[in-house]
């Protein structure tokens, strides 16, 4: 028996129509480039503008592509950094039945072209400070028609097909009638940051957008609401900024943008000065926010973020050690975990009814990743793909599926990563992790990062945590080294608090409670600074290169 529900499409340009309608007022905040000093450090501006002037520009934009000739289907590109311009592409884009892809800005610009010819992307809207790149990348892609340069340039670009987005905009006429649209279309694609392998891409659907920014919103999840003010510091080109533009967008809460500001101070000043109750990003910008306010504080200057409900930290893990010393500001740190195949969000690690998340017991969980979100599923399997229990002990594979995981990549790429279980399609993330018996997930590393010791597993990523918990150190990576009888032994590269030192010996005595002594590195070796990748994580493939040949001797 069918039941008698409507069965209306889940699409972007009902979060479009949203904001268009019921949202009006509410302001987006950007920090753009204003100039340059004599550093030649960006100078920011502060602008503001609303969701209804955000909302016409985005039917603008959605006419004005179509006027071109796009296709339903058709790629158009981004490579740009978190503005209001930005949001305006995210909802006109596939608003017009077109498919946004968000490029990431920090590609080497050979990759960057790689991937606009793989994404076969028909227009590109570039930010301003990257136009010295234009020629470069019409040459390398022949298939780009039109490019569009976002904020003002010093002078026009006299090249075939490139057009100041501004005047491009305001020049269109709305789109009034949306394309008929299919929630399974594909509304916007991203590309995998490549950590392991060629990138691949995913393509997200309109429906699996509407359903992510919904399952994101409530309490236990991310927060957002409609007196929220949001600041994701997350890239707009990394997994759609966690979603949070959608997300924002359909529940009405006010949106903060940094542009190219990342550093400890712009955004305390930013959080402070908008109000903000939520903001998303990775370990390595909350280190640059903490060092902010301890200077602060020490001054006797502290920043008010009393309003401040919520640090979404996610993309790699989050040392127990940050989120206390978060705390310490009053400051609550939420860790959730994703890839880009799911859209992103997939846990939180908000601590169960009965657990102060302020005990020893609810740091110690809010430092896993957390449990899965409603509708998502989370399984563990051997190298053999059979099913290993959820005790809190085991280290398998971690597998996903719910509606918002990819069920293949972009041209069929990467097939082997996607299988069934007893007519079940399930995605294998290349984590590894634990789960235990209240649904709490524990990544222990990706596949390849896992340290493999006389055939048992060491985890870095909880041998990192533990040493970034010791005073001296100010980051570490530990990586594997090859070793005659074990194979692989854990070696520790440490960056040191600046004026500070540490020893290999007191550092193993540091962590020794923690862990079997079969677990502590058998090396330390100091750095001035870690390869940091295009998402903000450490490059553990350029360290294990670099150190490949160390020995404990
Ligand atoms: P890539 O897979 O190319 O690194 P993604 O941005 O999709 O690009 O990264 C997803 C990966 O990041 C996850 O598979 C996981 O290994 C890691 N990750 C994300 N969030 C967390 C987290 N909270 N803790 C630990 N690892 C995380």
């Amino acid at each position: 028996m069918h039941g008698t529900m409507m069965d209306t499409q889940l699409t972007v340009p009902t979060i479009l129509e949203r904001i268009r309608t019921q949202y009006a007022p509410r302001e987006v905040v950007s920090l753009l480039v204003a100039g340059r000093d004599e550093a030649g450090n960006p100078i920011a501006h502060k602008h503001r503008t609303t969701y209804g002037q955000v909302a016409d520009r985005a039917r603008r934009l959605a006419g004005g592509l179509l006027g071109l000739g796009l296709q339903k289907g058709d790629r158009v590109a981004t490579l740009a950094v978190n503005s209001f311009r930005h949001l305006e592409a995210y909802l006109g884009v596939p608003s017009a039945g077109l498919v946004l892809h968000t490029v990431n800005i920090r590609l080497h610009p050979e990759q960057i072209g790689w991937i606009l010819n793989h994404a076969e992307d028909r227009v590109l809207l570039i930010e301003n400070v990257f136009a010295a790149m234009i020629p470069t990348i019409k040459a390398a892609c022949p298939r780009l028609e039109h490019i569009l340069i976002l904020g003002p340039t010093p002078q026009p670009i006299p090249l075939p097909g490139v057009h100041d987005y501004d005047t491009f905009v305001m020049g269109s006429e709305p789109l009034t009638r949306y394309p008929d649209l299919n929630e399974h279309d594909a509304a916007a694609m991203c590309y995998t940051s490549g950590t392991t392998g060629n990138p691949k891409g995913v393509i997200y659907t309109h429906r699996s957008t509407v359903l992510h920014s919904i399952v994101s919103a409530p309490k236990d999840a991310l927060n957002v609401g409609e007196r929220d003010s949001v600041l994701p510091i997350v890239p707009m080109f990394h997994v759609n900024a966690w979603g949070l533009p959608y997300t924002c967008a359909l529940y009405g809460a006010k949106q903060v943008y940094a542009g190219v500001f990342s550093d400890g101070r712009t955004v305390a000043t930013l959080l402070q000065d908008e109000a903000v109750t939520i903001t998303a990003g990775v370990p390595t910008i909350w280190m640059g926010l903490l060092a902010e306010l301890d200077r602060a504080a020490a001054a006797g200057e502290p920043y008010q973020l009393s309003g401040l409900e919520r640090l979404v930290v996610g993309g790699s893990a989050a040392p127990e050690s940050m989120i206390r010393a978060f705390q310490r500001h009053k400051l609550d740190m939420l860790q959730a975990w994703g890839m880009t195949e799911t859209h992103p969000l997939g846990t939180a690690s908000g601590v169960p009814v009965g657990v102060d998340p302020t005990s020893d017991e609810g740091f110690a969980l809010r430092a896993k990743q957390g449990r899965p979100v409603p509708l998502i599923e989370l399984g563990l399997i051997d190298e053999a793909g059979q099913p290993l229990p959820h005790d809190g002990q085991t280290m398998g594979r971690l597998i996903i599926r719910g509606p918002w995981v990819a069920n293949a990549y972009f041209k069929g790429e990467g097939q082997s990563n996607f299988f069934e279980i007893d007519g079940q399609l399930w995605f294998d993330t290349g984590d590894i992790a634990t789960l235990d018996d209240r649904g709490y997930m524990h990544i222990q590393d990706r596949a390849k990062d896992l340290i493999k010791s006389g055939g048992e597993w060491i985890s870095s990523v909880d041998l990192e945590n533990a040493i970034m918990a010791h005073p001296a150190v100010a980051q570490c990576a530990v990586i594997a080294m090859d070793h005659p009888k074990w194979d692989e032994r854990p070696l520790a590269v440490v960056v040191p608090r600046e004026g500070q030192s540490v020893t290999h010996a007191e550092l193993v005595d540091f962590i020794a409670p923690k862990f079997a002594r079969w677990w502590l590195p058998d090396a330390t070796v100091m750095a001035e600074s870690l390869p940091i990748g295009a998402t903000g994580k450490f490059l553990k493939r350029e360290l294990r290169e670099q150190y490949r040949g160390h020995s404990a001797a």
